[in-house]
């Protein structure tokens, strides 16, 4: 075996990690730079908590104005998906561990079950984050269709299952209904 070779690709390979980790940051700074209206990095990724493979940064949601612990990816998806109007799902870390009560965008992780993003499984759904356009009143307890206007009771403070069964009536509601948007 030649020595030198090895050690040629092993400096080669450090730097070429050097580089990509350069190229990471760059990359990371763009998007956060683009996502400056909507969310900002309050705290940098700390060391790899054992047993797990990917690391939490945190981010501040300038929409619901809510801390998360999540990717930068992630974050990404959450704020469009405050653009795009929609009711969004918050979870919450259970369990007495260092990251429990961590909140979480529901685009936190991909389900290969189902096809879709979600919380993840060591946390449970704790809240919805309503758009405003949908809300009717100031104390958040009416939601209007935003086709025709129609109001239905709603509050923030019923079980999160009941929420959910409300927002799913009014999504189905929304989705048939023919009046045109004002
Ligand atoms: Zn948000
Ligand atoms: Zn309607």
């Amino acid at each position: 075996m030649n020595c030198e070779i090895t050690e040629e690709a092993t400096e080669q390979l450090k730097q070429h990690r050097q580089e990509q980790k350069i190229r990471n940051e760059a990359e990371e700074n763009r998007i956060l730079e683009e996502g400056s209206d909507d969310f900002r990095r309050t705290a940098k990724a700390g060391p790899l908590p054992r047993g797990r493979t990917k690391r939490f940064e945190k981010f501040h949601c300038k929409h619901c104005r809510l801390n998360f612990a999540t990717s930068l990816g992630s974050m990404v998806a959450h704020a469009q998906s405050h653009k795009n109007d929609e009711v969004i799902k918050i979870g919450k870390v259970k369990g007495t561990g260092a990251a429990a009560g961590n909140l979480r965008p529901e685009q936190h992780t991909w389900n290969a079950t189902t096809g879709k993003t979600f919380i993840g499984s060591d946390a449970r759904y704790w809240k919805f984050v309503l758009p405003n356009s949908m809300l009717r009143d100031e104390s958040g307890n009416l939601i209007c269709s935003r086709k025709c206007g129609n109001t239905v009771e709603y509050s923030n403070q019923w079980s999160f299952q009941k929420q959910e069964k409300a927002l799913d009536r009014h999504k189905k509601h929304e989705e048939k209904c023919k009046h045109k948007a004002k």
